[in-house]
């Protein structure tokens, strides 16, 4: 069984700002937001990068844009803008190895990023 702590979040055994839940994902805010939004959407099947994204993920990988879509219309920021990050591997700044989409709203943010 993946152990990550998001995976941790996903069954419940550690505690989380949950915004949004279906089937296939689970979207909760980041304990250390970088914007006045910061929400992570994630999927609940255990993929550890995008590098290990194989060709029947492609709708599930869809599908967290999709929320990110929804929660920006639900949350008022859609029409002002926001932004969706992925971060994989060291270089790209990835901490926790259960893929997970950044969605940051409630500024104007710069780039490019650090
Ligand atoms: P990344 O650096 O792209 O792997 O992003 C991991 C994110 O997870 C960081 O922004 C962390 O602040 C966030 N994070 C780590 N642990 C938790 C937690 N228990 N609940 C919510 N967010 C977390």
């Amino acid at each position: 069984m993946s152990d990550t702590i998001f995976d941790k979040i996903i069954r419940r055994e550690i505690p989380a700002d949950i915004v949004y839940e279906d089937e296939q994902a689970l979207a909760f805010r980041d304990v250390n937001p970088q914007a006045p939004v910061h929400i992570l959407i994630i999927p609940k099947k255990s993929i550890a990068t995008i590098n290990d994204l194989q060709p029947e993920d492609e709708v599930l990988v869809g599908h967290l844009f999709t929320v990110a879509a929804r929660l920006a219309a639900d949350m008022g920021f859609a029409e002002a803008g926001y932004r969706t990050v992925m971060n994989c591997n060291a270089d790209g700044g990835q901490t926790v190895f259960h893929l997970h989409l950044h969605l940051l709203a409630g500024r104007a943010l710069t780039w490019p990023p650090g």
